[in-house]
């Protein structure tokens, strides 16, 4: 038995609610099928609907019990009805981001037996990447909610494309300790720094820690590509590519364009990792179109579940919990592989409930 591990868990919105449930649920499954102790929950109320009815976007003190938990689990956070007065949308995960400064997003972008393939080439069914998105600076540096944009006279807009060596530093080094972690587990284990060094100043330096960096992992197979012949690439050859590093902005639209090639938003799990901190969500919004109605996908909140147990495995050594997350993604394969998991995002007849039990049971 190890360590009972505490997980700060914001449900928020819509099919947020859910699909958390549901990750809880098979997450909670596979701990106890390792013989690992239950882990812990500090339930945390955010999200449009809390400051719908309390005027704030977090409970007192949720940020702070957040910050103490070993890692924190998101649903998804917004409603399109519920605004601030200057019509921006209630988000306070983007100020837990910037807060635990959780610079490495990692989204794995993988195919599935019998979930869509959107290239006709058969290859595509061998699309198994991590696009690695720089999560606190980049073009992000400058997004509305920090007011730090220039408008002069209504004539020009600036924004600005901030890289600092320290974070890049940090976001590089833990590109190389996932390749080398995903060869250990049979994959390519190859990275690939993507950037415009061709053109931007930023983004040459961006390369050129990647390369003092890599100096530090010669047993790496490492890469370059420029962001618009990656575009290219992830269309015509995306099965040779592993883990990818980027600046945020060209993160934010890669790994929409990669999770495209495997199915949907159902698909796109996401981890946002820092130093001491560790933020688990599906990379979905809270999708009031469907909400109430049992029919989200909750594949995408399990599989960021299973990438927490990895992530709590690794930063307290208790391997076992690694193993969990592993066999939760096993089951998501084998599940797929044997036509039991049928999410009604993919013109199936599963329901979120239905996709949950047929996950636990696939746990054994
Ligand atoms: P945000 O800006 O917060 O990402 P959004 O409304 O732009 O929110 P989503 O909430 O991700 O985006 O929804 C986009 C579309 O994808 C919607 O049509 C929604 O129904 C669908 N969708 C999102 N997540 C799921 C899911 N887990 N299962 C099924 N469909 C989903």
């Amino acid at each position: 038995m190890g360590e009972r591990m505490r997980i700060a868990l914001i449900r928020g919105d819509g099919i947020g609610v859910d699909v958390a449930d549901a990750a809880v649920a098979v997450v909670d499954k596979a701990v106890a099928k390792a013989g690992l102790p239950p882990l812990s929950y500090d339930e945390i109320d955010a999200g449009a609907g809390y400051f719908r009815d309390r005027g704030r976007d977090i409970q007192p003190g949720g940020e702070e019990r957040a910050g103490e938990a070993d890692a924190i689990f998101l649903g998804a956070i917004g409603l399109p009805a519920v605004r601030h007065d200057d019509g921006t949308e209630i988000a306070p995960h983007l100020r837990l981001r910037d807060r635990f400064g959780l610079y490495a997003g990692v989204r794995p972008v993988r195919a599935y037996p019998n979930a869509p393939q959107r290239l006709a080439d058969p290859r595509a069914a061998g699309i198994d990447l991590v696009i690695l998105r720089e999560s606190t600076e980049g073009l992000f540096y400058s997004a509305a909610a920090h007011g730090r944009s220039r408008v002069i006279d209504d004539r020009v807009a600036d924004d600005t494309l901030r890289i600092t060596r320290d974070t890049t530093e940090k976001l590089h080094h833990f590109g190389f300790r996932m390749a080398k972690r995903r060869k250990a587990k049979g994959k390519l284990g190859r990275l690939t720094c993507v950037d415009k060094a061709n053109v931007f100043v930023s983004m040459a330096f961006f390369r050129k820690i990647f390369d003092e960096v890599a100096a530090q992992h010669s047993d790496v197979e490492t890469g370059h590509a420029y962001v618009d012949a990656m575009a290219l690439d992830l269309i015509r050859r995306p099965w040779e590519f592993d883990v990818m590093v980027m600046e945020n902005m060209f993160g934010d639209i890669l790994s929409d364009l990669a999770g495209g090639l495997v199915g949907g938003m159902g698909m796109a799990a996401c981890a946002e990792i820092g130093d001491e901190v560790g933020l688990f969500q599906p990379a979905h919004g809270s999708a009031p179109d469907i909400m109430g109605q049992d029919k989200a996908n909750p594949l995408a909140a399990v599989l960021s579940g299973a990438m927490m147990l990895d992530y709590l495995g690794e930063k307290t050594g208790q391997t076992a919990l690694a193993d969990a997350g592993e066999a939760i993604d096993t089951a998501v394969e084998r599940g797929f592989a044997q036509n039991r998991l049928r999410p009604i995002e993919f013109g199936g007849d599963m329901g979120t409930k239905a996709m949950t039990r047929e996950l636990i049971d696939l746990l054994g």
